[in-house]
């Protein structure tokens, strides 16, 4: 009996533990009365991001104004190859199902291209981020980063060492160097709806952007 009375006080910290980690008052502003709770098919995500067997933290919806998200996103802090596994720089919040696909594309399109192409396995990738509230460049409409749906992919480190940017090599690597980002950017125009890399305009001189759309803009 003094075991459940010295239990009680207890209850609601309990309680609080299971609940909703995000409530809306932790919300940087309110702008819906969405509170973070994974809906089916979020969950479904998820569970296939998961199989990737990439490491993530599934993070709370977040409502930013003017427009400006982040839902059903995670950070990515590994994935998987198919014999190791691969870092990401500087990445931030990004939406499951882009996170799906960026996972399939580092195994299947660049660590495979890597090493067909330059010998040696994939070992990071290197980012320019995700998140950002902004409009696409020089339009006054929203870019697929102001909802964490675009990364930006600017370098790839190879387990022998090599660093093959896009800044560096794109235009002036060695022909296999310039054969492998070809060949990745044209496996990336088959996995997400928008890729924009240095042949589209100056402002991507530097990074292939990768949105997830319904669109099939390859450039
Ligand atoms: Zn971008």
């Amino acid at each position: 009996m003094r075991a459940m009375i010295a239990l009680l006080p207890l209850m609601p910290l309990l309680a609080a533990c299971g609940a909703i980690p995000q409530s809306r008052d932790q919300q940087p502003l309110r702008q819906s009365t969405a509170v973070f709770s994974p809906r089916p098919e979020a969950q479904q995500c998820l569970s296939g991001l998961g199989q990737t067997k990439a490491s993530f933290t599934p993070l709370p919806d977040q409502y930013y104004g003017a427009g400006c998200s982040t839902l059903g996103t995670v950070r990515l802090a590994s994935l998987r190859s198919d014999n190791a596994q691969l870092s990401v720089s500087n990445l931030g919040p990004v939406t499951c199902p882009l996170a799906q696909n960026f996972a399939a594309w580092a195994r299947y399109g660049v660590d495979r291209a890597a090493r067909q192409i330059l010998g040696s396995p994939l070992q990071r990738i290197e980012t320019m981020g995700s998140y950002s509230c902004r409009n696409v460049a020089g339009r006054d409409r929203l870019s697929a980063h102001a909802t964490a749906n675009a990364i930006d992919i600017s370098a790839f480190v190879l387990a022998d060492g090599r660093r093959i940017s896009l800044s560096g090599q794109w235009a002036s690597g060695s022909a296999q160097e310039r054969r492998f980002l070809t060949t990745i950017h044209a496996s990336a125009c088959k996995r997400f709806g928008t890729v924009l890399g240095p042949n589209y305009n100056a402002a991507h001189r530097d990074h292939f952007h990768l949105e997830l759309s319904r669109s099939a803009f390859c450039h």
